[in-house]
């Protein structure tokens, strides 16, 4: 077996070496604490506002929009509690959809326990939700949309500015998780019209325990953590300045290579897309091919378990998952797949593969030629045992 192959960039993805080199420096030669009056607190202060604007200018921010955060759950716990907490008093309803991150899902459901009311809207068979249906959920207590731009299992993407306007002309706040969109796909606040986008480091060849928030100036949101003074208060404790400089440096990076990026993925996902389908019988795609991330593909195997699956493929040397990084070792179907209709057992069959910029045509091609005998060879166990559980 030749060196591993990685197909799991949706769950994190390597550091790349300039952002790497790039925190070296600052954890050499920047580690005052940014609070600090004195000249090293001023050095490092002016090394986080620097990142600051780079950060903002990738998006289309003004530098004050942007905050600091320790990842994508805390980016959207804070975008969506601190919304909701600051429009309390102007009604209790929060709209999201059935195939959300964890991260938000989970934090709505804990806002229901508090006295919120939530719709979590359903999705057709591509993952997309309705707007009519959105537009029928708006009554005069909606205060909160969460709806991510694209999907973390199938790389589906949702129809994010049309939902900012329908929101702007009610008044009411949109979140979008944008976790997996950036360094992915062009991400201009302008353009987006939403008023709280969240980000994660590691997910665009930055470093981990690292994001942002977006907040569109004049939005309230009240802070979840209490402290300093820091991030204009809305979210203390002391900056991770070399956290920070890591992951505004590779997203520079993706967005100057937006373009190349997208060109490449979508060659090579559409490439095992095809080797799938053309050697395998019984697969189906989940997702549309059209509203989609360049580099996320999602298939069932009818009949192979995609535990099993992702096992085999692992013993081989390859790397993918079964969906999201945070449900693994559950033996639940995917939420996301559910909620596109497909029935459990089929969701079940399901494997993720997400490329990344390291992927070369060979390893997609090695994945074609090794993958039709992994599933013949679970299909034939799974016949066998479904004999024997029939015998009188
Ligand atoms: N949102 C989405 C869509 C994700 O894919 C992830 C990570 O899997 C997160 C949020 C959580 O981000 P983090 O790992 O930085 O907390």
């Amino acid at each position: 077996m030749g060196k591993p192959i990685y197909l799991d960039n949706s769950a994190t993805t390597p550091i790349r070496n300039e952002a790497l080199e790039a925190m070296i420096d600052t954890y050499t030669n920047v580690f005052g604490n940014s609070s600090s009056v004195h000249a090293f607190g001023q050095a490092a202060r002016k090394t986080l506002e620097d990142a600051r604007e780079e950060f903002a200018d990738c998006i289309g921010a003004e530098a004050e929009e942007v905050i600091f955060t320790s990842g994508g759950t805390e980016s959207d716990n804070l975008a969506i509690r601190g919304a909701a907490m600051a429009a309390r008093n102007k009604g209790n309803h929060i709209i999201t959809s059935g195939t959300e991150h964890h991260a938000v899902l989970h934090c709505c459901q804990a806002l229901e326990r508090e006295g919120f009311r939530v719709t979590y809207l359903p999705v057709d068979s591509g993952g997309i939700i309705d707007l009519d249906g959105l537009r029928d959920t708006l009554d005069e207590h909606a205060i909160l949309i969460s709806i991510m731009l694209a999907n973390n299992e199938t790389g589906t993407l949702q129809p994010v500015e049309e939902i900012g306007r329908i929101a702007r002309e009610r008044g009411i706040i949109v979140h979008s998780d944008v976790v997996q969109a950036a360094g992915k796909m062009p991400l201009d606040v302008k353009d987006l019209g939403v008023d709280l986008l969240s980000f994660s480091g590691h997910k665009f060849y930055g470093p981990k325990g690292v994001g942002a928030l977006y907040i569109r100036k004049g939005t309230d949101v009240i802070p979840q953590l209490h402290g300093g003074r820091h991030e204009r208060g809305l979210r203390p404790g002391t900056m991770n300045i070399p956290g920070i400089v890591g992951m505004t440096r590779a997203l520079k990076l993706a967005t100057e290579e937006l373009e190349g990026t997208r060109k490449y993925l979508g060659e090579l996902k559409e490439r095992l897309a095809a080797g799938i389908m053309e050697s395998i019988d019984r697969v189906h795609r989940n997702g549309g091919i059209e509203h989609s991330l360049p580099n996320i593909l999602n298939m069932s195997f009818e009949d192979a378990d995609g535990e099993s699956l992702l096992l085999n493929l692992d013993t081989m040397g390859v790397a993918v998952s079964t969906g999201s990084a945070c449900a693994s070792g559950s033996t639940e179907p995917s939420h996301v797949l559910l909620a596109m209709g497909i029935q459990p057992r089929l969701a079940q069959c399901s494997l993720r593969f997400s490329l990344g910029r390291a992927n070369r045509r060979e390893e997609i091609d090695y994945l074609i030629n090794i993958l039709p005998e992994i599933v013949k060879r679970i299909r034939d166990v799974a016949y066998v045992s479904m004999r024997v559980d029939n015998q009188p």
